[in-house]
């Protein structure tokens, strides 16, 4: 089968996918949720281990405080409603990189329940948002992880790194309300932004600090009850979740098209066939055999304790685009772009603040600088002019002091020089647009003296034909002309008989 991301799903008429999201997050502590290992990325292996994390009887876990208050950063970002009390629980089972046979984790009374994220409605340019609820939001511990390659004995081997074993999580656990692959994109995509917003998480895909397991079924349109779900596990990309997703459909729809019957199963995806294989039957919640954790109190968030959470919670990404777009006149789209991380944001802001005409400042981002990022594959936040930057070169276009075609090249040896907008306009000798009349007067009546024939139109009645003339002006001045200098010196001229 052929699919890709790209077909449409609608095609499927008759069928409708059911979508639910496991999210998990790395929290950004400093050591484990049970023990004071470090949780740094890259160690060598088997070099931040404890008795705690390596399961050694009798060695008892002591609950990390920070990590209790970054998952209830995230519960409270994501709206949820943070339970006083939940429990810990053991969910048994065995895997070789869990050497205590069980992970401690939160079973039915969780951290967090009943949230839910905003996501842009089915269209684009669609303005009504959708809520997809979030069931969910709990604790839990790592497990470890299994390198099946990279040793010399490696073909016949499997070695463990127990580094990553008791690293905090949040499993984040959505509500099946997700309608499409696209609106698992968005959910993805709105989740990721809002998590690093509230800074408890790098979400790195690549390092594994954001995991992602999808639950998809489909179901007749139409009809109630759940069609029988497949989890496709361990996808290391929002790209390769929704392609999985889009695959996975389509396989569903046919296998119960031509009479077969879709098996409660965990699927992996081949990025490069674009296909999910049967891995193995899935497990019920049963299988696990979960208890309450012996060793560990019940877990308290009191209201003084949440109180003072709520205090560090960050004004969200959703809350910030509206206001950006009321105290600076800028366009959605605009803010959408300015809000992708907090730090652009807040670089916006400030240079926002200090600039003659924010908005100016809005437009250059998009018109000027992210294309040129683009074509050099540089991200916003490693480029060589900064807000800053930006808001210095708006201030002069404002003023009249450059003109757009000027800034234009500024902006292009910034890039080739690797430096910030200031320092190059100061190193080009602080170039100004010309606004000597008599120089321009000049350069007008040879323009006039070599297009007759253009002259000839305008005068006979084609006023677009002034466009012609500013353009052959600013070309000749080699764009150090002020164009509206130029613009109101041709009229002026044009128009005497
Ligand atoms: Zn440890």
């Amino acid at each position: 089968m052929s699919t890709t991301a790209d077909t449409p799903v609608a095609a499927h008429t008759a069928f409708e996918p059911v979508i639910g999201l496991e999210v998990h997050v790395q929290l950004l502590t400093a050591s484990k949720i049970f023990c004071s290992c470090s949780t740094r990325f890259g160690a060598p292996p088997n070099t931040n281990v404890c008795p705690v994390c390596l399961g050694m009887p009798g060695a008892l876990p002591v609950l990390n405080r920070k990590a209790v208050e970054f998952a209830t950063l995230a519960a409270m970002a994501l709206n949820c409603r943070i339970n006083e009390t939940s429990i810990f629980a053991r969910k048994n089972y065995f895997y070789p990189d869990l050497p205590k046979g069980y992970q401690i984790s939160q079973y039915d009374k969780p951290l967090a329940e009943h949230g839910y994220i905003e996501v842009a409605g089915g269209k684009s340019g669609d303005k009504n948002k959708k809520k997809i609820g979030i069931t969910r939001l709990h604790l839990e511990e790592d497990a470890g992880k299994s390198l099946h390659e990279g040793f010399p004995d490696s073909d016949d081997k499997t070695a463990i790194d127990l580094n990553r074993t008791g690293v905090p999580l949040i499993e984040i656990v959505s509500e099946p309300d997700i309608a499409t692959p696209d609106e698992a994109y968005e959910y993805l995509t709105r989740l990721r932004e809002i998590i690093l917003y509230t800074g408890v998480s790098d979400c790195n895909m690549e390092e594994g600090s954001l995991r992602c397991d999808a639950n998809v079924s489909v179901r007749p349109r139409g009809q109630k009850a759940f069609g029988t779900k497949a989890e496709i596990k361990n996808v290391n990309s929002f790209r390769f979740i929704r392609e999985a997703l889009v695959y996975e459909i389509a396989r569903q729809v046919e296998v119960i098209e031509s009479g077969g019957k879709i098996v409660q199963e965990t699927r992996l995806y081949n990025s490069h066939e674009g296909k999910t294989y049967s891995m193995r039957s899935k497990e019920q919640a049963h299988d696990y055999r979960y208890f309450p954790e012996p060793d560990l109190l019940p877990l308290v968030v009191d209201e003084k304790w949440k109180a003072e959470i709520a205090k560090t919670l960050p004004e969200l990404p959703e809350a910030r685009r509206a206001r950006l777009t009321k105290d600076y006149g800028i366009t959605e789209y605009d803010a959408q772009v300015l809000t992708v991380s907090k730090s652009l944001a807040d670089q916006f802001e400030a240079a926002a603040k200090v600039a003659k005409n924010p908005k100016r400042v809005a437009n250059l981002v998009q018109s000027e600088l992210m294309g040129r990022l683009k074509a050099k594959g540089i991200e916003i936040e490693s480029s060589p002019i900064s807000m800053k930057g930006v808001a210095a070169s708006a201030d002069l276009v404002e003023g009249g002091a450059i003109s757009g075609k000027m800034l234009k090249d500024l902006y292009d040896l910034s890039f080739e020089r690797g430096k910030d907008f200031p320092e190059v306009y100061d190193e080009e000798g602080c170039p100004q647009q010309s606004s000597d009349t008599s120089e321009l007067e000049k350069i007008i009546d040879e323009i006039l003296a070599v297009n007759p024939k253009q002259l000839e139109q305008y005068r006979a009645g084609k006023k677009t034909m002034i466009g012609f003339f500013v353009g052959q002006v600013m070309k000749a001045s080699k764009g150090q002309a002020n164009p509206q200098l130029v613009n109101e010196m041709l009229v002026k001229k044009l128009d005497q008989v």
